[in-house]
């Protein structure tokens, strides 16, 4: 699904180099590389705080307890999306509420997050999934309408852009009150191992969180809150500063292999490909609404299981993400939700295909993959 032995011999020079600094000079947490990588991230996104962690399940951890979130206030998000995003609500003795999503962008459905609102609602979390942001413009004027705050998962988006309504254009991660991202290998920007960071333009709740992610320490062994332990290293950080500056490199890459894999599939009656939505229609050639942490399908009226199977046969890697909703996860099944309210997500889970997508795929492999999957289709 993802070349990241091809991408790392396109920059192992400037990575090798940086680590062997790290090993010589011992700096192994907290060090330069970090401080390094935290002030280009938020020159990158224009925010004014970027606090790295461990890893994005953290981020999304931390953010919740930065906002002073408490036992019984109602959380909504997405009922199509990974489980980190309704795990950490649920860890935090929070209520989770799914909602549906919508059919063409796979990302929350704003009419049926405001009918989820009750009086305990006190925030909501889009995730920008596969890279394209949520519909921001009427997330952010609900969240308003409600008072709310709105936690942006953007563990899948990161170097996307939203453009609003009025034209103002912004990276995604920087329009809610607080986002969170996720550094781990297969993102679109990934280090090495794991690794995570909160965004936000408020400096009251930039303060904070850097007090949870480090015990909850403003002091020195001064606990004033209850924290955690959560810190990206050194080493992480020497990855992410070779890879920052080629970010919009790499996503331009994705977008590339996207816009070749839907024209190739254009107007087959089976096959829906990814809309991006945020005022562009289709694919356009100077997009960067999307950044397509995945490229997914929508097979319609054919046995999408027997076809992952007979991709995988002829050893092309694809992913089902997600094949069951979470409002049907043991874990988060709940008496509450009523089946009638998910009609898109219970559709998708039996719809949805990745195709391999990463910085690396070539004319050649583009069209073995799509040649493949049409074949299947219309001989099945
Ligand atoms: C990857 C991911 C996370 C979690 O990130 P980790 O670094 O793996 O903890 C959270 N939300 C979404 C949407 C993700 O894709």
């Amino acid at each position: 699904m993802v070349d990241l032995k091809g991408q790392y011999q396109t920059i192992k020079t400037q990575v090798n180099s940086s680590i062997s600094q790290i090993l010589e000079d011992a700096t192994f947490v907290n060090g330069p590389a970090v401080k390094e990588f935290q002030t280009a991230l938020e020159a990158y996104l224009g925010v004014k705080h970027v606090i790295p962690c461990a890893n994005g399940t953290d981020a999304l951890q931390i953010a919740m307890m930065g906002l002073g979130l408490e036992q019984g206030d109602e959380v909504i998000t997405a009922d199509f999306t990974f489980a980190a995003t309704v795990e950490v609500i649920a860890l935090l003795k929070l209520t989770p509420v799914l909602v549906d999503v919508e059919p063409d962008t796979f990302n929350i459905d704003p009419v049926a997050l405001e009918n989820a609102i009750t009086p305990k609602t006190k925030a909501i979390v889009p995730v920008h999934l596969y890279g394209q942001c949520a519909n921001m413009d009427a997330i952010l004027a609900i969240a308003e309408k409600h008072n709310l705050y709105v936690i942006e998962d953007n563990a899948q988006g990161i170097g996307a852009k939203h453009t609003f309504k009025d034209g103002n254009k912004v990276m995604s991660g920087t329009m809610g009150h607080v986002a969170a991202t996720s550094f781990f290998p297969s993102k679109n920007l990934g280090c090495y191992g794991d690794g995570g960071a909160i965004f936000t333009n408020d400096d009251d709740l930039a303060h904070t969180l850097r007090g949870i992610v480090n015990h909850g320490m403003y002091e020195r062994y001064h606990h004033d809150v209850v924290g955690v332990n959560s810190r990206l290293d050194s080493i992480q950080a020497a990855v992410l500063n070779a890879k920052l500056p080629l970010l919009d490199t790499y996503n331009a890459k994705r977008r590339e292999a996207a816009r070749k894999y839907s024209k190739a599939f254009a107007g087959h009656p089976n096959i829906l490909v990814p809309k991006t939505v945020n005022n562009c229609e289709g694919i356009c050639d100077n997009c960067d609404c999307h950044v397509f942490h995945q490229y997914t399908l929508r097979i319609l009226n054919s046995d999408r299981d027997a076809l992952a199977k007979y991709l995988n046969e002829k050893g092309i890697p694809c992913g089902i993400y997600y094949p069951i909703p979470l409002h049907l996860q043991k874990a988060y099944a709940d008496a509450r939700y009523d089946e009638a309210n998910f009609p898109v997500t219970n559709q998708l889970v039996k719809e949805v295909i990745s195709l391999p997508m990463h910085t690396e795929l070539d004319d050649e492999q583009i069209a073995y993959i799509t040649g493949a999957v049409i074949e299947f289709i219309d001989t099945e």
